[in-house]
């Protein structure tokens, strides 16, 4: 009896302590998240695409739709009305440009995905950039009509820019929409040519040829985007994907349910009941109702007294889950934006001092050694200065090519050292993704963007 009452509770830890079962009992076939960037030269097409795809799928209601309709007649600018579905602000839309990073998001057959949407202006990189720091996937949208393909390639363009900013941040699958081939007559010539001299890019940039897919379509006519062609010229030669489902191939980060718990807060606020609040995105592990944390980097014990997840009541909570969290046993006043819930064994490493590769892409003067910025951490920004420049590196190829470099000018890619006013909660971006990467600023303006390598206390 005694053997049998041993193996029962076991069996209850086994289950209660294996995340991934208990992630199926809780929430069977949940369709996988995966974040889309759209990055590509201005007037390429970008919002249009987004606009139409969500169109498409019945994700804008046919009132929502009648009404930029509508206000697009009025301004005279009727072929911006499906841009508008991803465009917020009135500023934008009398600009016809995006500016910010707009969100919606859709569903595929497997996929739940969200759009962390670009704007194509060089001014707003930096926006982009907070995009791609999320994003997972990225879509690539060219226009193919003659010469402009060309003048977003070759003539300084962006679409060189965002594919190796969008690679350096560590996305490394794309799909490529050959965009307005409406304006070709579907030329699957013109189509070749593109497809071809990205393709040698691509390739230099650091994609893998299996992880691009080129899919010609219309943003504006809707072809080839969430059902096959119905173009006959279109038809003649391309019997492949459309581009629904080239992102429902994609292959999804897996959820790290099973590592050590990290969520990042990015909210404090006090609850209805006993203790306080704290909010975020649990990135890796489960957090169970009752469970002891560790608040850092103070290092102070925490309970889970309930958590929430869309203001739902629950007892559990996976990583990729936005969750709000009632704390215990400490003193609100100790807690701030910008901390981590951790795993109270396995603990998020704490330092002063790290090693990041940044791509720098908006100084106005070189970073030299002591440049001193602010670094944005998921919600934490911190003062802090760059104090060794270690090399510099090929932007394609990754190799380095000088050491100790003296000063960084824009565009350059190079391994620093960063040190950090106070103690920050930090991982190596290829242990936790969305722990592992930094954005550098100074006074507002996004200069660089890195990816932490390693870190040291100092
Ligand atoms: P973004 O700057 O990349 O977001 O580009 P927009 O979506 O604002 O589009 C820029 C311009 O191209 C607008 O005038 C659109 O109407 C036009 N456009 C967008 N997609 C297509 C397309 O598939 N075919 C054609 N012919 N024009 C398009």
């Amino acid at each position: 009896r005694i053997e049998d009452e041993t193996k029962t509770t076991l069996k209850v830890k086994e289950n209660k302590f294996d995340p991934k079962k208990q992630y199926i009992n809780e929430r069977g076939s949940d369709k996988d998240h995966i974040y889309i960037v759209v990055i590509g030269h201005v007037d390429a097409g970008k919002s249009t695409l987004m606009g139409r795809l969500l169109c498409d799928l019945g994700e804008v209601s046919q009132k929502t739709l009648h009404k930029y309709e509508q206000e697009s007649k009025k301004i005279g600018k009727q072929s911006f009305m499906y841009a508008w579905v991803l465009d917020e602000t009135g500023e934008e839309r009398v600009r016809g440009i995006t500016m910010d990073v707009g969100k919606a998001q859709f569903e595929t057959k497997t996929k739940k995905v969200i759009i962390l949407d670009a704007p194509g202006h060089a001014d707003f990189i930096p926006n982009m950039i907070t995009g791609a720091g999320q994003a997972d996937v990225a879509l690539l949208v060219v226009d193919a009509t003659r010469g402009e393909f060309e003048s977003g390639f070759d003539l300084g363009g962006q679409t060189r820019e965002h594919a190796l900013l969008v690679r350096s941040l560590g996305v490394n699958q794309l799909a490529v929409a050959i965009n307005k081939l409406d304006t070709t007559n579907w030329s699957q010539e013109r189509f070749d040519e593109i497809s071809k001299k990205l393709k040698t890019f691509l390739k230099q940039a650091g994609f893998k040829d299996s992880d691009v897919t080129y899919v010609p379509c219309s943003g504006l006519t809707g072809e080839n985007l969430v059902k096959p062609p119905s173009e006959v010229e279109l038809l003649k030669w391309y019997n492949g994907p459309c581009l629904l489902d080239v992102i429902d191939k994609f292959n999804v980060p897996e959820r790290p349910i099973s590592k050590p718990l990290r969520m990042p807060i990015n909210d404090v606020f006090k609850g209805t009941g006993s203790g306080f609040c704290v909010a975020g995105r649990i990135e890796n592990g489960v957090l169970n109702k009752g469970d002891k944390v560790l608040v850092c980097p103070t290092k102070e014990m925490a309970e889970v007294r309930s958590i929430s997840i869309n203001e739902m009541p629950n007892n559990v909570a996976f990583a990729g889950d936005q969750v709000s969290v009632t704390l215990s046993g400490i003193d609100m006043q100790n807690v701030s934006v910008g901390f981590i819930l951790s795993d109270p064994i396995q603990q998020v490493p704490v330092a002063t001092r790290f090693e990041a590769r940044l791509v720098v892409f908006n100084v106005k003067v070189p970073i030299t050694k002591g440049f001193p910025v602010l670094i944005h951490h998921q919600s934490l920004v911190e003062s802090a200065n760059i104090v060794k420049l270690k090399s510099l590196l090929n932007k394609s190829t990754g190799e380095v090519m000088k050491k100790k470099p003296r000063c960084l000018g824009n565009n350059s890619v190079a391994v620093v050292d960063i040190e950090v006013s106070k103690p920050i909660c930090v991982e190596r971006y290829k242990d936790v993704k969305e722990l592992g990467r930094v954005m550098l600023r100074v006074s507002g303006v996004t200069i660089a963007a890195g990816l932490i390598t390693d870190m040291y206390n100092s």
